[in-house]
C-alpha cells in the first residue's frame, strides 16, 4: 500500500501521473485516442461540456484525451496547477506573448535566446505594435527594474539561454517583476524538469519545446505551457482575464469571467479558447503519446548525458585549437556559483566551443565528424554538432549576433546517449583531419 500522505517522487510521477488505466479501458501504456471528435451524448451533456461545466473532449483541436494526460503529467512534474500541450515550442511560447500583450505592450527580454525566439521578437511582435525591450545588464536584477515601463507586461527569459548556457539570477528577477505586478515567464527547455523547477524560484510561466529533452528521441514537434496559478491576473492590469464573457456563463446563464469560470487554469483556459481555438496550434493524439514516452526515461536519459557533458567538456579543454568553451562546467565559467545555488543536478548537456582559424578549417572539422549528427535540434538521443551562427542563429545580423555573444567560430553541441569515449574519439579524428590542412 503507498502512504497517500507522502508526495510522489519525480521519477513515480514522471512514469505515472496523470494516468489511470481503469479510465481507459485498463490500457498500460497511455492510449492514443485518434479521432477527430468526440460524440457529446445527450444534448444535456453537450451544454455542460461547451459551459465548461463538465471537462471532457469535444474536438482534437482544442484537446484530446492523449495530450491531456501530457498536460497533466508535465504540470505534476513542475508542482503546476495546469498545463496546455501545443503543436511546438514556438507556439507555446507566440501564444503566451500574445495573450500577455493583447491590447499593445512591451516585452522585456534578453538578446541571448533561442534563435526563433528572438526572430519572432524581431519580425512578428513589433507589426502587431509589441516592443521588445532588453535590460542594460542582463546578469543585473537592478537593470532590469530599471528597463520595465508601464506598458511592460512580462518578462521573459531562458533559464539555460540557447546556445550557451548562461545562467541568470531567477529569484532576483522574480523579485522585480512581481513588484511590478508583472509575471516572469521561463523557457525550460534545455533544463527540463529535472534539473531544474523555475516555480520554485519564482516563475509564473513555464515554457518548454518539448521537441528536445523531454521528447529525447529527435521525432517530434512539440510545446508546453505550465501555470501554477499564483500569479494575480485581477489586477487590472490584465483585463482580457477579468472580462465577463457569454461564452463563459454558467448553466443559468450568467456571464463570467475567465478567473471565475477556470480557478487553478486561469491562463492556460484563455490560451486554449481563445488561441489554441482560433489560431490552431493543436498537437497531434500520436505526437502527444511520442513526448508521454519520451519523458518516462527523462531523468536517466539527462542524468547520462550531464554526465557525458562534463567529459566532453574536460577533453576539449585540454586541445589547444579550442579557443574557449562555454558552459557552467567549463572551469573558467563565470556561472558557478548560479549553477550551485539554482542546478544541483547539473546545467544540462549543451554547450558551445569556439574552433577553427578559418571558415574552411571548421567546415572540414564538421564534416570530418562521423558520428556526431549535424541537425538543428538539441536533447536528442543522438549527438549533434552544429555551426550556430551560419544555421539555428543564422538570421540574426552581425550585430544581433555579437549582441547574442555569438561568435563566427561559434559551434554548438548537444549531447547525446552514446558512450562518451566514441563521441571523443570522433572529435579528435576530425580535429586531426581539419589541422592537416
Ligand atoms: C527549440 C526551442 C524552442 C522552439 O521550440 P520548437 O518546438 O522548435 O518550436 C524554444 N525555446 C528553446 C530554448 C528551444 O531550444
Amino acid at each position: 500500500m503507498t502512504d497517500k500522505t507522502r508526495a510522489l517522487g519525480f521519477d513515480t510521477r514522471k512514469v505515472r501521473a496523470g494516468y489511470r488505466s481503469e479510465d481507459h479501458n485498463y490500457a498500460v501504456a497511455v492510449p492514443i485516442y485518434q479521432t477527430a471528435s468526440y460524440d457529446l451524448g445527450s444534448v444535456e451533456r453537450g451544454r455542460r461540456l461547451f459551459q465548461l461545466e463538465e471537462v471532457g473532449s469535444i474536438y482534437t483541436r482544442i484537446g484530446s484525451p492523449t495530450a491531456a494526460i501530457l498536460e497533466e503529467r508535465v504540470a505534476q512534474l513542475d508542482g503546476g496547477t495546469a498545463a496546455i500541450a501545443l503543436a511546438s515550442g514556438m507556439a507555446a511560447i507566440s501564444y503566451t506573448l500574445l495573450q500577455l500583450t493583447e491590447g499593445g505592450g512591451r516585452v522585456l527580454s534578453l538578446p541571448n535566446l533561442y534563435g526563433g525566439t528572438i526572430d519572432s521578437f524581431l519580425r512578428v511582435f513589433p507589426s502587431l505594435g509589441v516592443k521588445i525591450d532588453y535590460p542594460e545588464d542582463i546578469h543585473d536584477p537592478i537593470s532590469y527594474e530599471a528597463a520595465i515601463t508601464p506598458d511592460t507586461k512580462l518578462i521573459f527569459i531562458e533559464s539555460i539561454s540557447n546556445p550557451n548556457a548562461e545562467l541568470f539570477d531567477i529569484e532576483g528577477i522574480a523579485e522585480v517583476a512581481h513588484k511590478h505586478g508583472i509575471p516572469l515567464v521561463v523557457d525550460n527547455t534545455f533544463a527540463t524538469p529535472y534539473l531544474f523547477n523555475p516555480f520554485d524560484y519564482g516563475a509564473d510561466l513555464v515554457i518548454y519545446s518539448a521537441t528536445k529533452a523531454l521528447n529525447g528521441h529527435g521525432n517530434t514537434i512539440a510545446g508546453v505551457i505550465v501555470e501554477n496559478s499564483k500569479f494575480n491576473w485581477g489586477s487590472g492590469k490584465y483585463p482580457q482575464f477579468e472580462e465577463k464573457l457569454h461564452v463563459l456563463r454558467t448553466v443559468s446563464g450568467e456571464a463570467r469571467s475567465f478567473i471565475e469560470a477556470a480557478p487553478g487554469a486561469v491562463f492556460t483556459t484563455r490560451i486554449r479558447l481563445n488561441y489554441l481555438n482560433h489560431l490552431g496550434a493543436a498537437l497531434s493524439p500520436f505526437d502527444a503519446f511520442l513526448i508521454l514516452q519520451g519523458i518516462e526515461t527523462l531523468s536517466e536519459r539527462v542524468a547520462k548525458q550531464v554526465s557525458s557533458a562534463k567529459k566532453l567538456i574536460t577533453y576539449l579543454e585540454t586541445k589547444k585549437e579550442v579557443l574557449w568553451v562555454k558552459h557552467p562546467e567549463a572551469k573558467d565559467s563565470p556561472y558557478k556559483e548560479l549553477a550551485a545555488r539554482y542546478f544541483p543536478k547539473g546545467t544540462g548537456s549543451i554547450f558551445t566551443f569556439g574552433y577553427g582559424k578559418t571558415k574552411e578549417q571548421r567546415d572540414q572539422f564538421i564534416d570530418a565528424l562521423e558520428l556526431f549528427s549535424f541537425h538543428a535540434n538539441v536533447g536528442d538521443a543522438r549527438s549533434i554538432l552544429i555551426n550556430s551562427p551560419e544555421t539555428t542563429h543564422g538570421e540574426l545580423n552581425e550585430k544581433q549576433q555579437a549582441l547574442a555573444d555569438i561568435s563566427t567560430d561559434t559551434l554548438r553541441i548537444s549531447v547525446g546517449l552514446e558512450d562518451p569515449e566514441d563521441l571523443i574519439a570522433d572529435l579528435e579524428r576530425a580535429f586531426q583531419i581539419a589541422a592537416e590542412e
